[in-house]
């Protein structure tokens, strides 16, 4: 059996591993020129540098044991620290009781009475679960909301949280509501459940991230799989319901491949465009509706050791550019040297708006005047290390986004050996362990000829972290 796989991301690269393991020939089809796509590294002066924080954790034993076999081993764990910044203090994120009494004592009252009151409320008439404010006001109260979960949502998301999917919210906030937020503080869950999630993580020891995807590399090639790199494919040839070639452009020429499956993992929208024969108007509509969240990235090298211990810290004030900033060192001593670290600062935009256009110079002097602003950083100690964008970084759950996407699965499923994947594949907001685990899953459906349910990974009300 000859599996083409598109994309070298970790979904791509995991399937790739266990097929090639299985004894099938593989050919990996990758646009850019290296491997681990969005979780990837690289190097720049002393400073390994990541799209952004990046944490591994999972609850799946078989799973950790399976990215040491990866890494061979060399792995750190990591306690979790990310917070909130704001009005000079820092706050935890997930919510803690604790965050209510670093409040003022006049705003902690309006807390806690806006909570009594909507669950009051909700007595005589249920709020619905439509929009993401919905869904928290009901389980936090309106003053939480504005504070810790409204005002970040909507900065970084670039729109208002009305017209924002409440599954993201079931997705993205560990807390049933504020009564077992403090019930967790007070006595946390034991052994494997939702705490040991929060609160560890696993890094690679060196070579940042990305040494996941370079070693899956490593291992795929050594295997004798094909990873065709710098070649993004543009079409899909389809005949009697079956894919049948894939054709990709690389060094300028047009290349084909044959194939007896292929596993996507490269955008959903983007691989039904490369469909020969073309799809319909009802899918092309669709596709036009489905919209992605991109983000540009700041690398700032500081004259001192540490901003701050957080892995990460998200800055939900308006008046601030950035949304969140992380330090690489945190997560591994191999990413920065012992007297200077780098900052990582974020902002999300859309393709083509002011953000995404801005370049290294003028984004870099935004991100040092926001960190000033803060107290994070003294003026003069700071400057532009690197910059970067990413395109696909977010899919937008806003209100119609289901039914669109629904559009989308149905016609990829037409297509009996496609297999589609992956946080890109699926449009789905998912973490590294969940494309990994959707992989290799993809790859056992089609060594044992039975589906092992890879669509079920990360498709409930799970907590993605
Ligand atoms: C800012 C940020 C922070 C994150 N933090 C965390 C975290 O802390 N913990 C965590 O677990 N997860 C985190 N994630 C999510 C994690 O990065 C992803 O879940 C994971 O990397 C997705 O892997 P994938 O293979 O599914 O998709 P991708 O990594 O997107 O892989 C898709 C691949 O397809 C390639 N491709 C695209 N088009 C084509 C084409 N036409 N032809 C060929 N190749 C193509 C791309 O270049 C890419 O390599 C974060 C994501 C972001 C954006």
């Amino acid at each position: 059996m000859h599996v083409v796989v598109l994309g070298a991301g970790l979904a791509g690269l995991s399937s790739a591993f266990e097929l090639l393991k299985a004894g099938h020939r593989v050919t990996v089809i990758e646009k850019e020129s290296y491997a681990g796509g969005m979780a990837c590294s690289w190097k720049k002066g002393e400073y390994w540098l990541d799209h952004g924080p990046h944490r591994f954790h999972s609850r799946d034993e078989k799973l950790i044991e399976h990215l040491y076999e990866i890494l061979d081993n060399e792995v750190v764990i990591r306690e979790r620290l990310s917070r909130i910044y704001m009005q000079g203090k820092f706050f935890h994120y997930p919510l803690k009781t604790q965050n209510l009494f670093q409040m003022k004592k006049s705003l902690m009252i309006k807390a806690m009475w806006d909570y009594v009151w909507i669950r009051f409320v909700q007595i005589f008439k249920k709020i619905p679960d439509d929009n993401f404010e919905n869904w928290v006001v009901k389980r936090f109260g309106h003053t939480l909301y504005e504070i810790f979960f409204g005002s970040y949502t909507s900065k970084a998301w670039k729109m208002p949280c009305t017209q924002i999917s409440a599954d993201w919210a079931s997705q993205r906030i560990s807390q049933a509501n504020l009564w077992d937020t403090v019930k967790k503080t007070l006595r946390p869950p034991k052994g494997g459940e939702v705490r040991s999630l929060v609160s560890e993580f696993w890094y690679p020891a060196v070579g940042g991230i990305g040494q996941i995807g370079r070693k899956y590399a490593e291992k795929i090639e050594k295997m004798g799989g094909t990873l065709q790199l710098s070649s993004p494919a543009d079409e899909v040839i389809i005949e009697d319901g079956r894919a049948t070639r894939v054709g990709f452009t690389s060094k300028g020429e047009k290349k084909w491949v044959e194939c007896d499956h292929v596993v996507n993992t490269i955008p959903l929208p983007r691989i039904l465009q490369a469909f020969r024969p073309a799809v319909g108007s009802d899918v092309k509509k669709a596709i036009g509706n489905l919209d992605y969240s991109a983000i540009v990235f700041v690398y700032l090298e500081v004259d001192k050791p540490s901003v701050s211990p957080d892995h990460w810290v998200y800055l939900p004030e308006k008046h601030l550019t950035v949304h969140r900033i992380s330090e690489f060192k945190n997560f591994s001593d191999d990413s920065a040297p012992g007297d200077s670290t780098c900052v990582c600062c974020e902002m999300t935009c859309r393709v083509g708006d002011d953000l995404w256009n801005l370049d290294i110079e003028a984004a870099t002097e935004i991100a040092i005047k926001d960190l000033v602003t803060l107290g994070l950083i003294e003026p003069g100690t700071a400057r532009g290390l690197d910059f970067t964008k990413l395109k696909y970084a977010y899919p937008i759950y806003d209100l119609t986004y289901k039914e669109n996407l629904n559009v989308l699965k149905k016609e990829v499923k037409r297509v009996k050996n496609l297999h589609t994947t992956g946080r890109q594949g699926l449009y789905r907001y998912n973490n590294m362990d969940h494309s990994i685990a959707m992989g290799r899953r993809i790859a056992k459906t089609l060594i044992q000829g039975a589906d092992a349910r890879a669509d079920e990974v990360a498709a409930g009300q799970e907590y993605f972290g």
